[in-house]
């Protein structure tokens, strides 16, 4: 069996180690650098994180560390448990992580810390009344509008970079939402769930592109790679498709991983299928510019906490600041910390920051939000159609994506519009992705 991987970002490499263990051979097409967001910079001595600064701890993610001898190199915060902190009515606020910090919290207006621990055993108070809903109307009748939008529109900003009323409810908090439909309360839904607790986060000793790199490593001699972007998805007559490269290649497969999203996706496709093309060139992304910054060992960062989260209409759109070494000392100098500023979001449409602006802005904010008095501006990245805005309707994108696959057999999608954004989910969908091709060839 020949089989094509598009993309090489974790995803592809993770789709190609899997084959390559099941005996094939993959052709791994990739226009750009091996694995793709993750990207790790040494600087100064810091460890930088241009692309994803933490990976939740998974067992598909874990499972793939094992393999790769990486279990060894995985580094938990030294701070536990540490805080988040959104900022609201002009101040920063910690997220409440339990019900004492709860009923202290302003964050939370009393009629919900009174009317909360009733609420949580009524079955049925989250059954959504349509398909989908927003996030914004499905924690309504839980924890009211305004907490919503105080606390968890800026969090779901941190991941997603979107706003809880067009975030899809379905989509981000499929769990809970399976249980709402069935009628659960929330202590139900809490019961049923598997025990464990709170995932752990954790980064890579020297960064986590060691995991791409890794990957890499390992299947360099058992793969063949294709420089190109793979532009067009043709399926023949006689069976099997042709991967019509950027640089005159067709590479011929019986079987295709997709691991590519938006635009590329859309316009590789257009041949195999007119409406997913369609609705993947619909889907809507918000891009990221990622500020690095160093910061004396002296300046007061808010205690314990791994960041702040801000919400909507900040200046220069800015997202969220990550004070990485607080919690991961070992990524800064020791008589300094390294400060991750996310600004953009999908508000900000793709526009690209201009980087003198953000040398001289970025420290006034720090100054301005969180008292820093002097920060060194060290880099910017930025990451346009950084992430798929996971909207209402999400769900049928992904029905979309299912008959696709039934009526192409051979062809898998673990891309990123199939949701699911982090690192870890990226590793699971694409592992999936390999046992469906496997079960539909043998099948
Ligand atoms: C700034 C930022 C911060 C993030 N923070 C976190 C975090 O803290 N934790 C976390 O878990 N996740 C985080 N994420 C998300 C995470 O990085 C991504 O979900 C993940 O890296 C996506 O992996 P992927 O392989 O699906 O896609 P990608 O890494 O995008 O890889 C896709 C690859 O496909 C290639 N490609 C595209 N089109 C074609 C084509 N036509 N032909 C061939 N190849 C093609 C691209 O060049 C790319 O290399 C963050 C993302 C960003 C941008």
């Amino acid at each position: 069996m020949t089989v094509g991987i598009i993309g090489a970002g974790i995803a592809g490499l993770t789709a190609a180690y899997d084959l390559v263990k099941q005996g094939v051979r993959p052709v791994l097409i990739e226009p750009g650098s091996i694995g793709g967001m993750l990207r790790s910079i040494q600087q100064d001595g810091f460890n930088l994180e241009a692309g994803p600064n933490v990976l939740v701890e998974r067992p598909h993610v874990m499972e793939l560390m094992g393999e790769l001898g990486l279990k060894g190199e995985v580094r938990y915060p030294s701070v536990q448990p540490y805080g988040q902190f959104v900022w609201c009515d002009g101040r920063a606020q910690k997220v409440p992580s339990g019900p004492r910090e709860l009923i202290k919290s302003s964050l939370f207006p009393w009629s919900i810390k009174i009317s909360l621990p009733f609420k949580l055993f009524i079955p049925g108070l989250l059954k959504p009344r349509a398909e989908d809903v927003s996030v914004l109307e499905f924690f309504t009748p839980l924890i009211g509008e305004q907490v919503t939008r105080n606390m968890l529109d800026p969090v779901l900003k941190g991941i997603y970079g979107g706003d809880v009323e067009k975030l899809s409810a379905r989509s981000i908090f499929s769990g809970l939402w399976a249980a709402a439909e069935k009628g659960l309360s929330l202590v139900g839904y809490i019961r049923r769930k598997p025990k464990g607790g709170k995932p752990n986060i954790f980064v890579v000793n020297g960064g986590i592109q060691r995991i791409p790199n890794a990957l890499w490593s390992s299947l360099q001699d058992k793969v063949d790679l294709v420089a190109a972007k793979a532009e067009r998805l043709i399926e023949k007559d006689c069976g099997g498709y042709d991967i019509h490269c950027s640089n005159g290649q067709i590479v011929p497969v019986d079987s295709v991983v997709v691991t590519n999203a938006g635009g590329s996706l859309s316009s590789l496709i257009q041949g195999l299928d007119t409406s997913l093309s369609a609705r993947i060139g619909a889907q809507e992304y918000a891009s990221l510019t990622v500020v690095h910054l160093a910061v004396s060992k002296s300046e007061k960062l808010l205690p314990d906490a791994f960041g702040i989260l801000f919400p909507r209409g900040m200046p220069d759109n800015l997202l969220g600041v990550m004070f990485n070494s607080l919690i991961f000392p070992h990524v800064a100098p020791p008589d300094q910390q390294v400060l991750t500023v996310m600004v953009g979001g999908a508000q900000a449409g793709d526009m690209r920051p201009d980087e003198a602006k953000l040398r001289e802005q970025i420290p006034l904010l720090l100054k301005r939000y969180l008292g820093v008095s002097e920060a060194r501006f060290m880099r910017a990245t930025h990451w346009s159609h950084a992430i798929p805005q996971l909207k209402v309707g999400h769900h049928a994108l992904v029905a979309e994506l299912d008959r696709v696959e039934a009526e192409h057999p051979g062809v898998v999608f673990v891309g990123i519009d199939r949701g699911g954004v982090g690192v870890s989910d990226r590793v699971r969908l694409s592992r999936e992705g390999v046992e469906r091709l496997r079960g539909r060839s043998h099948g």
